[in-house]
């Protein structure tokens, strides 16, 4: 491992004091690995064995558990029942307290992992915004909650403060899990050991305080939000609360949270929970709902289920908007909502993000693939499969894994390019 910074031990000793040597001794250790159980699609009962590697629960998180093995390509993460993530992040959508048809907005979002702990405590209803700087995280994002089954989030790509301009006092719940100097990742990223320095902690508070500030203004009258980092800095965890407090009378500080890695099983992580007083609340202008009727058609031909809401179209890509979000005029979306699909050649080919947010009973045809045929499903081959016409769900242990179309005793695979190898 990468030396660590003197001038970081040395702030270390100075705060924690006698802790110091119990941190230090955690310094060297291995890192722990966790994954949450998505519960948008199973249990951790009913998943157990299914993915018979959890070796212990994560204590602040029902759905949290240690792993020790890789497990990308397994069958239970190919078709999103788990998410990778460190047990110690868990603690921040924890903190949120996100209800059945809030509006969340999770305001630095990529690659996902609190994405997906929040759209897994919407259960479906409400809203989730969720946004990234950079264009190429917010991709990624994009995928893991397609892959989790997500249907009703935005992704956007925008500036925090361009992003306030648009949704003043418009969300119940906001997550800043803010960009920082990283110390809490330093047992498993050499990187943010060697891009660490006094000058670096210092800019990160700075850009901390903006984001909040920026954050803040989306929280509707009586919302809450909570700030959130994975460094042990003062100056960038207590020290941004107060600085934002200090120029905000409007929010009260609920609780301030650490998880170090010398008193948790975890590698490191800050959340403080905020409380804006009661004051204005916004609504968007109404979304102008696109014509849905090439979905309809498709939904009746092979799904036993209907989706309701309001549709958008860009150019042949038709996407199902989450309830509340409103006009879609002036933001920069990666992702308005659910894809559908699109329209090609006169046709409607179905989205891979439809087909992994519905279950197995939504779909009129199904052909079920064992660990080999799934194998073989992600490196983009065709199956041998019953008689029957049509897309069809191709499923590992009922669970959705992607389009297939039936045609005369085979399974054409439809799986996306970006999955596939
Ligand atoms: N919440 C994510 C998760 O659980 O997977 C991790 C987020 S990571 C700690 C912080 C994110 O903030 C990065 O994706 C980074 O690209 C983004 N970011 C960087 N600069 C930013 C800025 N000025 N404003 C907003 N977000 C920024």
């Amino acid at each position: 491992m990468t030396k660590l910074p003197e001038k970081f031990l040395a702030r270390m000793r100075a705060d924690l004091g006698a802790d110091y040597p119990a941190f230090l001794a955690a310094a060297e250790g291995e890192p722990w690995r966790g994954f949450r159980v998505n519960t948008l699609k199973i249990s951790p009962e009913a998943l157990r064995p299914l993915f018979p590697f959890a070796s212990g629960r994560v204590d602040w998180c029902g759905e949290g558990f240690y792993y020790d093995v890789r497990a990308g390509r397994h069958g239970a993460a190919r078709a999103g029942l788990i998410y990778s993530q460190e047990p110690s992040a868990m603690i921040a959508v924890e903190e949120l307290g996100v209800s059945p048809g809030d509006r969340t907005l999770d305001l630095c979002a990529a690659p996902g992992g609190k994405s997906g702990q929040i759209a897994a405590k919407l259960k479906g209803r409400g809203l989730l915004a969720a946004n990234e700087v950079s264009p190429a995280r917010a991709k990624i994002l994009a995928e893991n909650l397609e892959r989790l089954g997500v249907a009703n989030a935005v992704v956007l790509n925008m500036q925090p403060d361009a992003l306030a301009a648009r949704f003043p006092a418009f969300f119940d719940k906001i997550l800043v899990d803010a960009p920082c100097s990283g110390e809490g990742m330093f047992r498993r990223d050499e990187a943010a050991v060697r891009e660490w320095s006094p000058e670096h902690v210092r800019s990160c508070a700075q850009r901390q305080l903006k984001i909040l500030c920026s954050a803040a203004e989306m929280l509707r009258g009586g919302g809450e939000l909570v700030y959130s980092t994975c460094t042990f800095s003062r100056e960038e965890n207590e020290g941004v609360i107060a600085r934002f407090l200090d120029t905000r009378a409007d929010f009260e500080l609920i609780s301030q949270k650490r998880i170090m890695p010398h008193t948790h099983r975890g590698e490191g992580h800050f959340a403080a929970r905020l409380r804006r007083a009661d004051g204005p609340s916004a609504e968007r202008p109404a979304l102008k709902s696109a014509d849905p009727a090439p979905y309809r058609a498709f939904e009746a031909e092979s799904l036993r289920v209907r989706l309701e809401g309001g549709f958008a179209a860009f150019g042949d890509t038709l996407y199902l908007v989450p309830e509340g979000f409103g006009s879609l005029d002036g933001v920069r979306a990666l992702c308005p909502g659910l894809m559908l699909g699109e329209i090609k050649k006169g046709r409607f080919e179905p989205a891979h993000a439809l087909c992994m947010a519905l279950k197995k009973q939504d779909f009129r045809l199904g052909v079920e693939l064992d660990d080999a045929a799934l194998d073989a499903w992600f490196r983009g081959e065709t199956l041998p499969a019953p008689e029957g016409r049509g897309f069809a769900a191709a499923l590992w242990h009922g669970f959705p894994v992607g389009w297939g179309k039936l045609v005369d005793g085979r399974l054409k695979n439809h799986l996306p390019k970006y999955l596939r190898g």
